[in-house]
């Protein structure tokens, strides 16, 4: 069978397998690959339409109780100053977005359990919703968390605060590199648990991995892409491992730059053609390999794009990894480049809507 007809096979499998994964992830001559990209881009526009939807995202703190060994922001590292941002500030960050017509903003931060904070993002998250609730948006701005492993009541306490979405990496989903990735008392059983409290508190459940880590296989990506099906993920956020400075894992190094724009590219394609109706972002270190990097994520089947909101003067020190793009630039710079970025790939911009691909209230 040609190429251009196995890959509509398995885009029209119901129960597509692990062999039909690592076909679409071993392509790799031109042709081929541009096969799969117009696949991809086409099935797109089919499930989600020819809209991209931007997340402005305020990473609000970069204090944080974790140590992951990949991390540029983990707990050990002295070198970065921290920061924690006001309610003002965030809530400030936010209307910015909700008057660009940004539809949502995703607040990230290090991962905090502290009863302050809880109580602080629920603070923040009602003062958001109320502040941007308006004509052109009646519920108010869309609101993703990607603040870390929560209490089961926390995550209800946030939802009824207003977000409904929650953004959880599981980094990879084969328990032996995530091992080799965290402390032991961050655990893969716990992780997974924390996806579906999640889906239980009434959130659209976002999750992803790093591409490209050291010691993963293109088998442990496929069993990436069949997790995110099986578990009816409803939106991807995943994007290619970089070194960071003053990380145990810095001296492991990374793949070669090429190589891994190539894979995390595939990544997005393949999750698209398998999961089909979901949300995919074109995240910022696809850009930190290539200064189109995220245009040609668009170009794979991403739908979504997270413009940076974080005040200016905070962003040098919200470095998970080195090289990170767009870290002297202001949201207005950001926004008008992003645009750019969208309207060469053909796509157009999605507005004053929250860009949902499935319900919160989906089956
Ligand atoms: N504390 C939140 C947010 C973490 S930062 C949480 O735990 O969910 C968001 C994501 O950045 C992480 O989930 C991880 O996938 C990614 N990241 C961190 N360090 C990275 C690195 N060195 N290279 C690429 N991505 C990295």
């Amino acid at each position: 069978m040609n190429v251009v007809n196995r890959i509509k096979e398995i885009s029209l499998s119901e129960s597509p397998t692990l062999d039909d994964i690592l076909f679409l992830l071993s392509l790799h001559d031109q042709s081929s690959l541009e096969i799969l990209r117009n696949a991809a881009f086409n099935l797109t526009t089919q499930m989600t339409g020819n809209q991209v939807w931007f997340r402005g995202i305020i990473e609000l703190s970069n204090i944080c109780r974790c140590d992951c060994n990949y991390c540029g922001i983990r707990k050990s590292n002295k070198a970065v100053p921290r920061y924690q941002l006001t309610k003002e500030e965030i809530v400030s960050a936010a209307m910015w977005a909700a008057q660009a017509g940004y539809g949502s903003c995703v607040l990230q931060s290090g991962e905090r359990k502290d009863p302050w904070y809880t109580d602080f993002i629920e603070e923040c998250l009602i003062a958001i919703k109320q502040q941007s609730t308006s004509t052109c948006m009646p519920h108010g701005l869309g609101i993703t968390l990607s603040l870390g492993e929560q209490t089961p009541e926390t995550y209800v306490r946030w939802h009824k605060a207003g977000a409904h979405r929650y953004l959880l990496r599981m980094e990879t989903t084969h328990p032996p590199l995530f091992s080799s990735l965290h402390p032991a008392q961050q655990t893969f059983e716990n992780r997974i648990e924390s996806l579906h409290h999640l889906k239980k508190a009434g959130y659209l459940v976002g999750t992803g991995v790093m591409i490209g880590l050291p010691g993963q296989t293109p088998e442990n990506l496929a069993h990436d892409i069949l997790f995110f099906k099986n578990e009816d993920i409803d939106m991807i956020g995943m994007g290619p491992y970089l070194v960071a400075e003053n990380t145990p894992m810095k001296k492991m190094g990374m793949m070669g730059k090429e190589e891994l724009l190539e894979l995390s590219l595939k990544m997005i394609a393949v999750t698209r053609l398998i999961c089909k109706n979901i949300n995919i972002a074109s995240t910022t270190a696809l850009q930190a390999l290539e200064p189109t990097g995220r245009e040609k994520g668009i170009r794979y089947g991403a739908n979504i794009l997270m413009p940076n909101l974080t005040p200016r003067k905070y962003r040098s020190y919200y470095q998970l990894y080195d090289h990170k793009p767009c870290i002297d630039e202001g949201r207005e710079a950001c926004r008008l480049c992003i645009r750019q970025r969208v309207t060469s790939t053909g796509r157009s911009i999605g507005t004053y809507d929250y860009g949902d691909a499935r319900r919160p209230d989906h089956a």
